[in-house]
């Protein structure tokens, strides 16, 4: 079908177009939006076609656990955008993380995570792959020492995110994706916070990129998926476990997210200007002790943001003086703001990371890693700026 991109041709475009229309291959029907296809399987001109098909000889359609031509547009248009070879969805953030772990980790293998990792992530690591013999090392995701202190002869993977939740600490992908390499262990990088309209971890450095498309992808707080991003070599295992284990996303997910994308550059930098202006804002108020989002001068990774981020994303965080009392009556007292721990919504949410996203841990892990009892994190949504700062002035009279 004409008027298509074709996949080969992707890098002759910017991200806005790509965004739109990578990975669309147009049915007979000559249709302009993305059809879902809500089929579980597909049939066969002949026995010998069928036999075929399942062979691998000829290309095409099987079954929907393992291609669906739904997801295999969204697979292709994330894969444009990150400037990958190959992209394979899943039915969640945790199961693009999960497919990596299966395809890249063995018994007897050691993994140096970044600690200011998503909660879950962290539980995937010690209980489950710990289950198996996979032992993991956390260290600060700022520290580039501390990684290199960390790997060992059998080190086969490294895993961070940045910016950090709720902190916006920013690891150095480059450094870090030059120590993978001495250490012949790939660099897994979630990209969830940052999406490829602001950051591009392969062209940094990194080998694979995973998300949470239940984040910004979709970026109205409808479908639960996720991806994982890298060379075709690499992503052979991950689609092989994919299709063993079953992971896989739903056709409707897949069409949600498609036209989620087609707007995602528009929304990332709405989203970063309304978290900028904020976080300006709070920082001048007498009533905060201090504000973390990388587009603030004051934050120790603003000049790194700047280098490998082309903007500084949604989430920011601040401390109230005082502890969590303050923190309690300072989100009681907001009115519309959503009070919910999912972030990457064109509905601003606002939480008490201590008590909710990061309660698992012990006080101790929590003190370490700056969860103060006074720390209300924000995720800037698509509102109008005045309506939320309205909004969280009555969190200040609250207090
Ligand atoms: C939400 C999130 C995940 C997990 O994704 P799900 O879609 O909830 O499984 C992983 N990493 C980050 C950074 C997240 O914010």
């Amino acid at each position: 079908m004409a008027r298509e991109i074709d996949k080969k041709d992707a890098s002759k475009y910017h991200l806005d177009t790509l965004a739109i229309r990578a990975g669309q291959r147009r049915t007979m029907e000559g249709e302009h939006s993305e059809p879902i296809f809500l089929t579980s399987s597909y049939v066969f001109d002949s026995a010998a076609d069928a036999a075929a098909r399942f062979s691998g000889e000829q290309e095409g359609n099987v079954y929907s656990r393992y291609t669906n031509p739904t997801v295999r547009t969204f697979e292709e248009r994330i894969a444009a955008l990150e400037g990958a070879e190959t992209a394979v969805a899943t039915a969640s953030g945790m199961a693009a993380i999960l497919s990596t772990c299966m395809a890249l980790l063995k018994s007897g293998d050691h993994v140096v995570c970044s600690l200011s990792v998503f909660g879950t992530t962290t539980v995937l690591f010690n209980k489950f792959m710990g289950k198996f013999g996979v032992e993991v090392s956390f260290v600060s995701p700022v520290d580039v020492q501390q990684w290199r202190d960390a790997i060992r002869d059998n080190t086969a993977m490294l895993f961070l995110e940045t910016p950090s939740n709720p902190l916006c600490e920013i690891a150095d992908i480059p450094a870090l994706a030059a120590l993978a390499r001495e250490a012949g262990a790939p660099l897994v990088v979630d990209n969830c916070f940052c999406t490829p309209a602001l950051q591009k971890p392969l062209a940094l450095g990194a080998d694979i990129v995973v998300h949470s498309a239940t984040k910004y992808l979709d970026g109205q707080g409808r479908c639960v998926g996720g991806v994982v991003v890298g060379s075709a070599d690499t992503m052979e295992e991950v689609i092989g476990f994919l299709r063993s284990a079953g992971p896989t996303m739903s056709a409707f997910n897949a069409w949600v997210f498609l036209k989620g994308l087609e707007t995602l550059r528009l929304r990332m930098e709405a989203h970063s200007a309304n978290a900028l202006a904020l976080a300006q804002w709070l920082e001048g108020r007498s009533e905060v002790e201090c504000v973390f989002y990388a587009g603030l001068e004051s934050h120790p990774g603003h000049q790194l943001a700047k280098q490998q981020q082309s903007g500084f994303g949604g989430v920011l965080s601040f401390r109230v003086k005082g502890g969590q009392e303050e923190a309690w009556r300072f989100i009681d007292g907001t009115r519309f703001l959503s009070l919910t721990a999912n972030l990457g919504d064109a509905k601003t949410t606002i939480v008490h990371p201590a008590t909710t996203t990061h309660s698992r841990l012990s006080e101790e892990e929590r003190a370490q890693s700056g969860i103060t009892p006074n720390l209300i994190r924000v995720a800037a949504g698509l509102e109008y700026l005045d309506d939320l700062k309205t909004d969280l002035k009555r969190g200040f009279s609250a207090l």
